[in-house]
């Protein structure tokens, strides 16, 4: 699952945030090891709602296509509204969820009363800072002039570190990315990690590749530059010129990264350095200067993740001209909050991601103002919506299910025939180590020294930006606080975060479709049950495998059992390849390999833990079938309808070349063609579409 866009980087470096207080919650400790013990009687299944009959294309025959089988009819009368870019349930339920936080927002916004410095206090400020175009329209660009005037006032190298250090904790995206986490190689303490960064399109390819999208989406680029420069003052001649200066130094930058598929490589990506080492190969950073106008003065080393990027930041430092230095800092300071400018600067910006994306028509203003609020102070936010919308009978079922997976994961490890007792046993100790944070956390972040206003949009973006940085400073030095989340709570969305071992579950994703306390055991088991698996197996998928059970990067296996995993897995890369969803366009089974890895893992041990949990029901008894589908069948069509995704060609082509996650038509059916079980609950045979034959089908858990 991808991570929290306030920090996007994560997902493409692997995850280094969050952990947990809730070290060993309500899940019962002996059930992660063996079957669990006789389980206390289970509530009565309630009877079988959770699946729309008339979702279903009943002319596709489910051997043949169980995406169109199972969500055909839904496909096609939920076609993408022209302000979204791909649709599917989970952009149903945001609607939702988007309804309920609007009126918290709109309540919070129009209460004066609120004490000062109280979370609603902020919370309403930044609501109506942000919804007041008026305002907006009048201040222009005053709000943003003393952070363009320090850039403007740049006179010599040597100020450089300064200023860098100033924009890199404006969190603007300037030249890389910096920050303090967990280190994975000791995951007691914290460490600086320094990665690569700098680009505003989303990958390095945009600037490297030259066929004819990607050149229209750099011409989108240049227009959208050279418009915010004329904005800024620049005549057109000018603006052409710092548009082009900024491409060129991107360009530097995207030549001298890695690839995406290069980075998932967490061993590669994990270079420690003394700080000494690092001061010398890397002179025109001047990284003990920096780090100290970072509050990080105290820091011996780094971990370097891609050693030739930062000598290219060094060349690029020490070579370019201060003026096209001071050109590209003001572009990544005023491109990071043109959302916050008045409507010709988010304007220029959407015409841009228009090209990128497809997107007919801008998200209405108080969704976007909504998401930034979640994305800027998510944890104010998310208390007003936990006391709203959350139960804690949510969570205790939650809490159960999370302990059924795991039971089953571990039967699966258990009895797995290719991997050997010692790999098993190291295994184990890793799923039992595995930590379980559900709904929201048991401590929320403390916004006290945040000042939030109604005065400036633009302000409060950047003084909730810096505050966070010296928030994340402040723990350098300080033992590893397993209390953070990396997602908000209302967030559709769920991760798993390799160096504290633990997977997250925000209250947002516990609600219908994927979690129904009145749906049968199948329908939640194969919706949110597969999500619970999928995160779950993260930690024994190609990357996640790399790190053993108190997070550290180590490697646990035997070789044998380490080639014999990487074979394995191998095969499921091969399908992916193979899949064409446009002409000419490919899954990338190495880019997506992590995620379909836990695809089919999790469908796997989560399709084990239902049986477990129907034969508590009903013994071997008659399991009831609603609307003429048997439990093992509504299981996977519940599966297949979190997946359904209707998306537009162009979002269709950024989700390929960018997302880890394989479009949604092959998360549904790429585990299922490998799932002896699938082919049994439907009856296919050898032959058909959705059944590989033994020599094809891979084999894992
Ligand atoms: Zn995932």
């Amino acid at each position: 699952m991808p991570l929290p866009a306030s920090r996007p980087w994560l997902a493409a470096s692997l995850l280094t945030l969050a952990a947990c207080a809730t070290s060993h919650p309500a899940a019962p400790p002996a059930a992660a090891t063996t079957t669990p013990a006789a389980a206390p009687a289970a509530a009565p299944d309630p009877k079988g709602v959770g699946l729309d009959m008339a979702d279903l294309d009943r002319s596709v025959s489910p051997c043949d296509d169980f995406f169109e089988f199972s969500g055909g009819n839904w496909l096609k009368a939920n076609p993408v509204p022209s302000y979204a870019t791909s649709w599917g349930p989970r952009n149903l339920l945001g609607l939702r969820t988007q309804a309920t936080l609007k009126q918290i927002l709109e309540e919070a916004a129009a209460n004066r009363s609120a004490a000062p410095g109280s979370n609603a206090q902020k919370v309403g400020d930044f609501y109506a800072a942000a919804m007041d175009t008026v305002a907006i329209e009048k201040a222009g660009i005053t709000p943003l002039k003393p952070e363009l005037a320090r850039i403007a006032a740049l006179k010599t190298r040597a100020e450089l570190p300064a200023l860098v250090a100033h924009e890199q904790e404006l969190g603007t995206g300037a030249f890389f990315r910096s920050g303090v986490q967990v280190d994975e190689k000791n995951t007691t303490r914290y460490v600086i990690g320094l990665d690569q960064g700098g680009l505003t399109m989303g990958d390095r390819d945009y600037y490297l590749k030259d066929d004819a999208r990607t050149q229209k989406i750099r011409a989108a680029y240049q227009a959208y530059m050279q418009q915010v420069f004329g904005l800024l003052g620049d005549n057109a001649a000018t603006a052409q010129r710092n548009a082009a200066t900024v491409e060129r130094i991107e360009k530097r930058l995207a030549q001298a990264s890695r690839s995406r598929v290069e980075l998932r490589d967490p061993q590669a990506n994990y270079n420690q350095m003394t700080l000494p080492a690092a001061a010398q190969r890397y002179p025109a950073v001047q990284l003990p200067r920096l780090l100290a106008d970072m509050q990080l003065g105290k820091a011996q080393e780094v971990i370097v993740g891609q050693p030739a990027f930062f000598d290219e930041v060094n060349t690029l430092l020490k070579t370019e001209p201060l003026a096209d230095l001071q050109t590209y800092m003001r572009w990544h300071l005023v491109s990071s909050v043109a959302a916050t400018l008045p409507a010709a600067y988010v304007e220029a910006s959407f015409r841009y991601n228009q090209v990128l994306t497809g997107a007919k028509q801008q998200t209405t203003r108080w969704k976007r103002v909504q998401a930034a609020t979640d994305a800027t102070i998510g944890e104010a936010f998310g208390q007003l919506y936990v006391d709203k919308a959350f139960s804690p009978a949510a969570k205790q079922k939650a809490l159960e299910m999370v302990g059924n997976v795991k039971a089953s994961l571990a039967e699966h490890i258990q009895t797995n025939t290719w991997m050997s007792a010692a790999t098993k046993a190291e295994a184990l100790k890793k799923l039992n180590a595995l930590r379980v944070k559900i709904g929201y956390p048991d401590k929320w972040k403390d916004y006290s020294a945040l000042n939030i206003s109604r005065e400036s949009y633009t302000k409060n973006i950047l003084a909730a930006r810096l505050w966070e940085s010296r928030r994340e400073a402040a723990r350098f030095g300080g033992p590893v606080d397993h209390t953070e989340w990396g997602m908000t709570p209302p967030t559709i969305n769920a991760y798993y975060n390799p160096p504290l071992n633990e997977i997250v579950f925000p209250a947002g994703y516990l609600q219908p479709p994927f979690f129904d306390p009145k749906a049968d055991d199948a329908v939640n088991y194969g919706a949110i049950g597969g999500v619970m698996g999928h995160e779950m197996t993260h930690g024994f998928d190609d990357q996640g495998r790399q790190y053993d059970a108190a997070g550290n990067l180590r490697d646990w296996w035997t070789p044998q059992d380490a080639a014999e995993f990487t074979k394995r897995a191998a095969v499921v890369g091969r399908q992916y390849d193979a899949f064409s969803p446009l002409d000419s366009v490919h899954v990338n089974g190495k880019l997506t390999m992590g995620e379909n890895l836990a695809d089919f893992a999790g469908l796997t041990i989560v399709y084990g833990a239902l049986e477990k949990q129907l034969q508590q029901r009903y013994g071997s008894g008659p399991r009831p079938n609603y609307d003429g589908f048997t439990p093992e069948q509504r299981f996977f069509m519940s599966w297949a309808q979190l997946r359904r995704t209707n998306i537009r060609p162009e979002a269709l082509r950024q989700q390929i070349q960018t997302d880890p996650h394989s479009p949604g038509q092959y998360r549904t059916i790429g585990p299922i063609m490998n799932m002896p079980q699938f082919q049994a609950a439907f009856g296919c045979k050898e032959g058909d579409k959705m059944t590989r034959t033994a020599t094809d089908r891979a084999v894992i858990w």
